[in-house]
């Protein structure tokens, strides 16, 4: 059986990131910078009062204080609005507003609270220091600054910035278009009513929900019944449109299996078993230049399958540089059993260490390990990851675990949605 860790290597040696596009600050919300950014117009963009007040020349205040007040001729008002405001004259002041370019030939700026604030003359009674309360052109932001650098994830300050550099479009690797599509017979869309035998469609939802967590556009295409003529038309008509397919079901050992049975002989898509636990059954490969992530079909073994494959080769396709979930070190709260060969991963709950001891969390199981068990999976933390050595833990033992959840999305904001 292949390990884990070689299947997601030679997935990441497949997978690159998304070639470039500029995208409108919307649409480029959750995506990664493809490219450098240099400013191309400074920040703030001409000096400007930091305050309301009275920009003066320092020379005709120097010496104002309560005993020595010092009364000028109010001879402008500066908004902060378009245009070029007149100079101010030695002897005389300029009311300005926060944000207002700051008038030639004054160097600072009395705050409104340290004057009696009249418009027609004003007096002063405390000096600031010179170039007081002025924002300078380019102080924040230099003509030429590297702002953002490649690879940088644009959230909303960076999205900020680049909409006060005047940066309307981008460059970003978009956020990869999947295709989610699920295999089985005995599938029905949910909301519908079951017959007997039949299940609801819960793996295309969970597998959708769980790409768009990782910053994907979704494009559901629900159930299609185990006939390879059914899922060959509908995965031909979809690669054309998507970065990534990803089916479940139909990659075991069954008599109905059918996405192996119409992929496996194409010599695009290999089908391996997987040294793991859930999640034995995988197939990856490329089809028309599109990687396709054939995932098993119980519930839990696809979404384990996707944390551990699907969501890192998402993410590099992103741009991302960091792809892994980060891991912690939890205390097993029971004995735990080694599956030789195989390594578990186990859906737990994490609860806090007695305060002060300085221990790593207690990782309890959150119900039953199954792979069609979704309850516990539901609740769960995190991964608990037993090694497949044979050696069963006892409780108190410390291993590593894959903190679940954290990244609750984004992101569809201003993007097209296809489902
Ligand atoms: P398979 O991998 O197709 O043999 O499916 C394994 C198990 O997962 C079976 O019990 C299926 O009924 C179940 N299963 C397969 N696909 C789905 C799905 N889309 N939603 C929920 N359960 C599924
Ligand atoms: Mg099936």
């Amino acid at each position: 059986m292949k390990s884990v860790d070689a299947h997601v290597a030679d997935i990441l040696d497949v997978v690159v990131p998304l070639p470039p596009r500029s995208l409108p600050l919307g649409s480029a919300h959750g995506c990664v910078l493809a490219a450098d950014l240099r400013a191309g117009s400074a920040l703030p963009g001409f000096d400007n009062s930091a305050m309301d007040g009275y920009a003066v020349h320092i020379a005709d205040v120097a010496d104002a204080g309560p005993e020595r007040p010092v009364t000028l001729a109010v001879t402008g008002d500066i908004p902060a609005e378009a245009g070029t405001p007149s100079p101010v004259a030695r002897g005389s002041a300029a009311r300005i507003m926060t944000g207002a370019p700051l008038p030639p030939g004054a160097d600072t700026v009395v705050q409104l609270e340290w004057t009696d604030g009249r418009m027609d003359r004003v007096t002063v009674t405390r000096a600031p220091g010179p170039g007081q309360n002025i924002r300078r052109a380019g102080e924040d932001v230099a003509v030429g600054d590297l702002v953002l650098p490649a690879g940088r994830l644009l959230g909303a300050a960076q999205i900020g910035l680049l909409a006060a550099l005047n940066v309307a479009t981008p460059v970003v690797h978009p956020r990869p278009r999947v295709g989610v599509l699920s295999t089985g017979s005995e599938l029905v869309e949910v909301g519908e009513t079951l017959g007997p035998g039949q299940i609801v469609d819960s793996n295309s939802h969970a597998v959708a929900a769980a790409a768009r967590e990782a910053g994907a556009q979704i494009r559901r295409l629900g159930g299609v019944p185990d006939s390879p003529d059914a899922f060959a038309t509908v995965l031909a008509g979809v690669l054309a449109d998507v970065d990534v397919v990803i089916t479940t079901g139909g990659v075991s050992v069954g008599a109905f299996d059918v996405v192996k049975q119409v992929l496996a002989g194409s010599g695009k898509v290999r089908f391996e078993s997987l040294a793991m636990r859930p999640g034995k059954p995988q197939g990856f490969g490329v089809i028309d230049g599109v990687p396709i992530f054939t995932l098993p079909g119980n519930p839990v073994s696809a979404l384990v399958s996707f944390e551990l494959f699907v969501r890192p080769a998402l993410l590099r396709m992103r741009g991302l540089a960091c792809v892994h979930r980060p891991t912690l070190v939890a205390t097993t709260a029971q004995e735990l059993r080694s599956s030789r060969g195989r390594r578990s991963y186990l859906r737990v709950r994490l609860a806090a260490a007695a305060a002060g001891t300085g221990r790593p969390p207690v990782a309890h199981l959150a119900g039953g390990q199954g792979s069609h068990q979704l309850s516990a999976l539901a609740v769960a933390d995190a991964l608990l990851i037993v090694p497949g050595d044979g050696v069963d833990r006892p409780a108190g033992t410390e291993l590593t675990a894959l903190r679940l959840g954290g990244d609750m999305p984004p992101f569809d904001a201003g993007t097209p949605s296809h489902e």
